[in-house]
């Protein structure tokens, strides 16, 4: 196979040479994560660079710029400090989004099939086009079935010369352990919500009330606060709450018609942001589990600056001298068990339908409304 065929097997279904990323200016361009960013200047001071790297954490917090600014500074042909020059031929490449050996592997439909790891074993037998270091990302690396899985052990074991390989995932507990203990970790930290803040307002130029918002809900994610910002998320939430707070006066039909109009709206918008683009159930059930969070910081005494939803801050107030917290703790159990079954049977209905029930009735039993 020759070069040309080689570099058009990089745009083959399954390859995307940037997951659609607009690629960074380099380590220096990316908020926060400085641990990870010592980590890997300092792997590169070594002169050793290991060739396997499990990037573990929340989307959106940087996994991705990050493997993007590695493989920039480990190509780059005069680097700064460890870090890409953003001048010469390949960072030029890199910034035009066809740097040659930076291949991005992401799933098709939920998984990364044994045939994508083939085609990826087989690409990284040839050598890199550039000379360099040919640097592969698996993105949502828990997404491999565990075929494929164990087809990329040997790979990943010792990849032909030229080849880093960076897995990314959430969490490391969801990848076999036979996979973890061939990488590197390196994990990625939530960023407090004050440093987003300011970084959506300088950064972005969002308005400040808007930002704040933003910081706060977006779990210590600066890209999920961005797609939160883009897709129209604060509106969809809005509406959310707003049937979180009607729910407690619902008689057990209506709840169960509630319950029913959420389910359907998943089937419309898809899992959660992350997978669809759209803001969808999971996204609905860490909002609600925000909102009792909330509950439970007042009732314990905390202040309004601690609070996710400050927009809130008057309703909040208000319903939570209504509550008891056994049934707010029971509220965010149920929310949390909701979001794990949901990721696991994808049974939407009856989820659905358990957990708006659950919470119904909670609310009626903690002695919030006496309507039933
Ligand atoms: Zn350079």
């Amino acid at each position: 196979m020759n070069w040309k065929r080689r570099f058009l097997n990089m745009s083959a279904p399954g390859y995307d040479n940037s997951a659609g990323r607009t690629p960074p200016p380099g380590f220096s361009g990316i908020l926060g994560q400085e641990t990870a960013k010592k980590f890997l200047k300092q792997v590169m001071a070594n002169r050793k660079v290991p060739h396997a790297y499990l990037f573990t954490g929340i989307p959106g917090i940087g996994k991705t710029s990050t493997a993007m600014a590695f493989a920039m500074a480990l190509n780059c042909r005069e680097p700064v400090e460890f870090d890409a020059c953003g001048k010469c031929i390949s960072c030029r490449q890199f910034g035009r989004n066809n740097f040659p050996d930076f291949l991005s592997v992401v799933p098709k439909g939920r998984n990364i099939g044994i045939d994508r790891i083939k085609e990826i074993n087989r690409e990284l037998g040839f050598a890199p086009v550039s000379g360099g270091y040919r640097v592969c990302v698996i993105h949502q690396a828990e997404t491999m079935t565990p075929e494929s899985a164990n087809a990329f052990l040997k790979t990943l074991e010792e990849p032909p010369d030229g080849n880093i390989l960076i897995l990314k995932t959430t969490e490391s507990a969801d990848l076999l352990p036979t996979i973890v203990s061939r990488c590197q970790k390196v994990p990625f930290q939530p960023l407090p919500a004050s440093e987003i803040e300011t970084w959506l307002i300088r950064n972005r130029g969002i308005g400040p009330d808007v930002a704040r918002l933003l910081s706060r809900i977006c779990s210590g994610s600066p890209g999920r606060a961005i797609r939160m910002y883009e897709s129209g998320f604060l509106e969809k939430r809005k509406a959310w709450l707003e049937r979180l707070i009607r729910l407690p006066g619902l008689s057990k039909l209506e709840a169960l018609d509630t319950a029913l109009a959420c389910a359907e709206e998943d089937r419309k918008n898809g899992i959660d942001q992350v997978v669809s683009g759209q803001p969808g159930m999971l996204d609905m059930l860490a909002v609600w589990a925000n909102w009792y969070r909330d509950l439970l910081l007042l009732k314990a005494g905390g202040t309004k600056d601690r609070l996710v939803n400050i927009d809130f801050f008057d309703h909040l107030t208000e319903i939570s001298a209504g509550y008891n917290i056994d049934s707010i703790i029971a509220g965010i159990t149920a929310l949390n068990q909701a979001q794990l079954d949901i990721r696991r049977s994808r049974n939407v209905n009856l989820v659905m339908i358990h957990t708006v029930l659950g919470l119904n009735r909670a609310s009626k039993t903690s002695g919030h409304t006496e309507d039933e």
